[in-house]
């Protein structure tokens, strides 16, 4: 077929940001939940299994219910995709055309411009103030072409979020007529007061929307379970570009397991949330600079210095991500498993000081 390059290599097709696991080394480079599934949840999967001849409940009936009740919120008001991922891409086909503008914060999610340009979009990237979504700098990139503006709280891959009032201010200001999604992947473990839950946000804001995920607190990644919350004119739209039964019987069983296992759950978050400020604190006192994160990850601006720092990390066994020339974001594991990386952090720290307190470039 003509357009189609016919004889692409894996690494022209498979996106820089996707790297296949080293199943030998400590997983901390994906933001993954550091533990297993629930038994509930290994159960109801299992039951599952007996159905696969059986096409999944398209419309997710039971599920939308449950999430809406559990949120309070109209059933109408919760669309649910594979993955907030799913759901972030059926945004952008449902809100733009050839030729709109997404404007969103960068260094942000990887995954965002390219899903802006499956849409035909242009991504519109605003650098980061202080580590977090500059909003004020958002704000200035809306033009009349701009159709979404994403903001990324906390913001992956640097940790903090922004604030209420700031949020608020910047959502009282953006044009009705401009959609504005709230990714809030990492919502469960954020504990900065300020941070607004987005939910509390979307009254009287029509043009306004919540996403969260299934995939990091609820450690069902691999299942692909996202939700969105909004008024019903974009849960509608959102909707029309759903494909359909892309949201599997086991993602809906999981999910409606996970959430009658509310109190499980929370106490591996907190778990997460302790092990988080631990790993911080002890990076912090080793020498290093790391903004504070509300997320289940931490994150080190080492500029030039951050390639080499992910191999030296990759000698003591862990796996973290690397933005090369920008930082490594590494993902809070178990006790232990944060207690390999501290180690290897610290060496690397003390082989740097005795030479000369300069990380070297790549
Ligand atoms: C991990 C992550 C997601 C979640 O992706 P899923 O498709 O739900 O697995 C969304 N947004 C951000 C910022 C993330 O870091």
């Amino acid at each position: 077929m003509s357009g189609l390059r016919s004889r692409a290599t894996l690494h022209d097709v498979v996106p820089a940001f996707v790297r296949t696991p080293d199943p030998s080394l400590i997983q901390l480079a994906a933001n993954e939940a550091a533990y297993g599934p629930l038994p509930s949840v290994v159960e109801v999967l299992a039951r599952e299994i007996e159905h696969v001849n059986r096409y999944p409940d398209d419309g997710a009936v039971e599920l939308r219910h449950t999430i809406a009740d559990w949120l309070g919120v109209e059933c109408a008001e919760v669309a649910l995709g594979a993955g907030s991922l799913g759901l972030l891409e059926q945004v952008m086909l449902a809100l733009c055309d050839q030729g709109s503008e997404v404007v969103y914060p960068w260094r942000s999610f990887d995954v965002y411009p390219q899903l802006i340009r499956v849409a035909g979009a242009t991504p519109r990237p605003v650098p980061l103030r202080e580590e977090r979504n500059d909003l004020d700098a958002m704000l200035a990139s809306i033009n009349e072409r701009t159709r979404v503006v994403i903001v990324c709280n906390p913001n992956n891959p640097t940790g903090p979020g922004v604030g209420r009032l700031e949020l608020t201010s910047f959502l009282d200001r953006v044009p009705d007529t401009v959609a504005v999604l709230l990714d809030e992947a990492y919502f469960e473990y954020v504990r900065d007061p300020d941070v607004p839950d987005g939910l509390t946000l979307l009254r009287d804001r029509p043009n306004v929307a919540v996403l969260r995920t299934f995939s990091k607190a609820y450690g069902l990644a691999a299942l692909r379970m996202g939700y969105l919350v909004a008024r019903q004119p974009i849960v509608e739209a959102v909707d029309k570009t759903h494909v359909t039964y892309s949201v599997s019987r086991f993602a809906q069983a999981a999910a409606l397991a996970s959430i009658s296992a509310q109190d499980e759950l929370r106490e591996r978050v907190e778990a997460t949330v302790r092990e988080r400020n631990r790993v911080r604190d002890a990076l912090l006192s080793q020498g290093w600079e790391v903004p504070p994160s509300e997320g289940n990850f931490v994150w080190l601006r080492l500029g030039a210095a951050s390639g080499g720092f992910g191999k030296d990390l990759e000698r003591f066994g862990v796996a973290v991500k690397v933005v090369p020339d920008e930082g490594v974001r590494v993902t809070i594991g178990t006790r232990e498993e944060n207690d390999v990386l501290l180690e290897a952090a610290g060496a690397v720290r003390e082989d740097l000081v005795s030479a000369g307190g300069h990380l070297p470039a790549d």
